[in-house]
């Protein structure tokens, strides 16, 4: 049986429209949703994703706004722009793009943004509300694969859900959302890593497996339950002389092996990625609509 494919692509672009129609309504009230984002360094992935965040705003007619600082940056000229932007009413959605450079503390600058205006989903605040079930912001990959799973029927209630990798971006704000109880999660969540033994066995327990420690192809096809719904949030380039680039971009799960047992598989790309864009979009309107309330 071959795999059903979740296009996130298709995805994420319904609900890009759907964000529309609230933006040009927010509009209509003289309120244009903002994204600030702060791009420290010349990492050519990070100003990828940054030029990407600000692409989308675009199309959805949200105002964005990049703040470029070179490696050297202070933390104290940091800390200034932060509380700059968590004092502009026209800001309503802050992103600190990492990674930051060695010398300055990211935990502590995601301490500094507004949890109003955390739109990332990082801040303490907001992935204590998640874990106690009422969220406010949620971290935008797993909030993706959560809506993913909405939108494909896929019900996690009362299966067993196996996340490879506990960063706290993903793997720990994952379980959190699906363990919770309430309609689209009640799963049985286990969390595996680096010291977790029987790595394959794990899997095998898995009706939705989601793989996210970014190691490439690392979930191979006889790891995987009949049927499974296989979730791949991994992002890797690995070397590839026959593409013009070098490389090609490949998940942590391979792909050939596993949609040939998976009831459903998402692709790299054009899986998870794209809704992580889509739900950071979805915090910041939201975000911007609390100002109606001001
Ligand atoms: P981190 O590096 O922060 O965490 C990786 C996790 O995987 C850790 O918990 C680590 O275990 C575990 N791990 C790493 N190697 C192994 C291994 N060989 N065996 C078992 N466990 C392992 O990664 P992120 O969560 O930030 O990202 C994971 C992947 O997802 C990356 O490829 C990243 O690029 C991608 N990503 C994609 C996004 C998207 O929008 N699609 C968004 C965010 C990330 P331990 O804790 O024990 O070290």
């Amino acid at each position: 049986m071959a795999a059903t494919i979740i296009n996130g692509k298709k995805v994420s672009n319904e609900i890009k429209e759907e964000l529309k129609i609230k933006v040009d309504a927010l509009k209509a009230k003289g309120i244009t949703p903002g994204l600030a984002a702060v791009l420290i360094g010349e990492d050519p992935a990070s100003a990828t994703y940054v030029r990407s965040k600000a692409k989308a705003c675009e199309k959805i007619g949200v105002y964005s706004e990049v703040i470029r600082r070179s490696a050297d940056i202070t933390a104290e000229e940091l800390i200034s722009i932060i509380e700059d932007l968590n004092g502009r009413e026209e800001i309503d959605g802050i992103l600190v793009q990492s990674p930051l450079p060695k010398h300055i503390d990211e935990q502590a600058m995601t301490l500094l943004i507004d949890p109003k205006k955390d739109v990332d989903g990082f801040h303490p605040f907001n992935v204590g509300m998640t874990l106690i079930g009422q969220p406010t912001f949620q971290s935008c990959t797993p909030y993706g694969i959560m809506e993913l799973l909405r939108r494909y029927e896929i019900d996690p209630s009362g299966k067993e859900v196996v996340i490879l990798g506990r960063s706290n971006i993903v793997g720990k704000p994952m379980g959190a959302m699906l363990v919770q109880k309430a309609k689209g999660a009640n799963a049985t969540v286990t969390t595996a890593h680096s010291r977790t033994k029987g790595f394959p066995e794990v899997c095998r327990r898995a009706d939705i497996l989601i793989a996210a420690i970014g190691q490439p192809e690392f979930v191979k096809g006889d790891w995987i339950k009949d049927a499974a719904v296989v979730i791949d949030v991994g992002i890797n380039r690995v070397e590839d002389a026959s593409k013009e680039k070098g490389y090609r971009l490949c998940g942590d799960v391979d792909f050939a092996e596993c949609e040939k047992k998976a009831s459903f598989i998402t692709p790299v790309p054009g899986g998870v990625g794209p809704m992580t864009i889509a739900m950071l979009l979805t915090n910041t309107v939201k975000s911007a609509q609390r100002r109606l309330l001001l």
